[in-house]
């Protein structure tokens, strides 16, 4: 179980741009991914799709009702269980709608490239490295409906988790990782030391997620890239936290509406990609997730 930094390596470098590239495409491919819309189903079906087709049979819906513009929907997260030796279970999670200026405009041309078919598109790319991996603890690959209206799917899956009893040891969330428009080949590694109590309910994960965005920090040069420490801040580690779990999230610093003209509009397009840093981030990711599974084997 123990892993050299030299097969750590190979691990990563089998990480593909192409791949990356691919599953975004299709991603973006879609009209929009709005969660009032039903193509957003269609975006899920191909999602887990992929999953089964990367050898996972473990995957799912966890559907949820939520309330959008005063309309009930029936909204889905779809889930993906790798199993470990043992049932500590490493979340590695990113939202797959998507959302125009308007919020509630669930008709336009909303392509969601960087918000979040970076991070879907990650994720999908890990799940198949990791598939002929044998690694000590668990991983769930996580796709949450809803983040953009509220962090409905977190909310209700991080409900469920709790309920559920799973032994939750780490989670990594991605949102935006696809193009560091303000600061070239950075990353910002997001720990759960906010001072606003409405983004830290809980003080006693802080320092266990602070240490974890150590890890991550420590592997940032073994993929190239330079790093900038920040807070967890509006995406799916929020719920996961308010509950007490150990989270961190990476992100590019894009999210601005001012400053990035792509930001929730329909010119956030696969061209706008930063494929070399999406590939970077993902190695990023996946590095973490080996460290940690190695860590733990001492
Ligand atoms: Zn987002």
């Amino acid at each position: 179980m123990d892993m050299n930094a030299r097969e750590m390596q190979s691990i990563l470098e089998e990480v593909s741009l192409e791949n990356l590239k691919q599953n975004l495409n299709r991603l973006s491919d879609f009209h929009t991914r709005h969660s009032k819309s039903p193509l957003l189903n269609d975006a899920s079906d191909w999602i887990i799709n992929k999953l089964k087709g990367l050898g996972y049979k473990n995957t799912f819906y966890h559907f949820f009702k939520s309330t959008i513009d005063n309309k009930e929907f029936e909204l889905r997260n779809v889930i993906c269980k790798k199993k470990g030796i043992d049932d500590k279970t490493i979340m590695i999670c990113a939202h797959y709608d998507c959302i125009m200026n308007r919020k509630e405009d669930s008709n336009s041309r909303a392509p969601g490239a960087n918000d979040n078919g970076s991070g879907v598109s990650a994720i999908i790319e890990i799940a198949r490295v990791l598939a002929k991996e044998n690694l000590r603890h668990s991983i769930q690959f996580v796709f949450f409906s809803g983040e953009e209206q509220g962090l409905l799917g977190s909310k209700a899956y991080a409900k469920y988790f709790k309920e559920s009893g799973m032994d939750l040891y780490r989670l990594i969330n991605l949102d935006m990782i696809g193009n560091p428009f303000f600061s070239p080949n950075t990353v910002i590694i997001e720990r759960d030391n906010n001072t606003d109590i409405k983004h830290n309910h809980v003080k006693e994960n802080d320092i266990e997620s602070i240490e974890f965005g150590e890890v991550m920090k420590d592997v940032t040069s073994t993929v190239g890239l330079q790093f900038h420490l920040d807070s967890i801040y509006d995406s799916d580690y929020e719920p996961f936290e308010a509950r007490g779990y150990v989270v961190i999230g990476v992100y590019d610093g894009s999210a601005d509406a001012i400053k990035n003209p792509h930001y929730h509009s329909s010119s956030d397009l696969p061209e706008n990609i930063d494929w070399s840093y999406l590939t970077s981030v993902t190695k990023l990711v996946l590095a973490t997730v080996l460290k940690m599974d190695s860590i733990n084997s001492h």
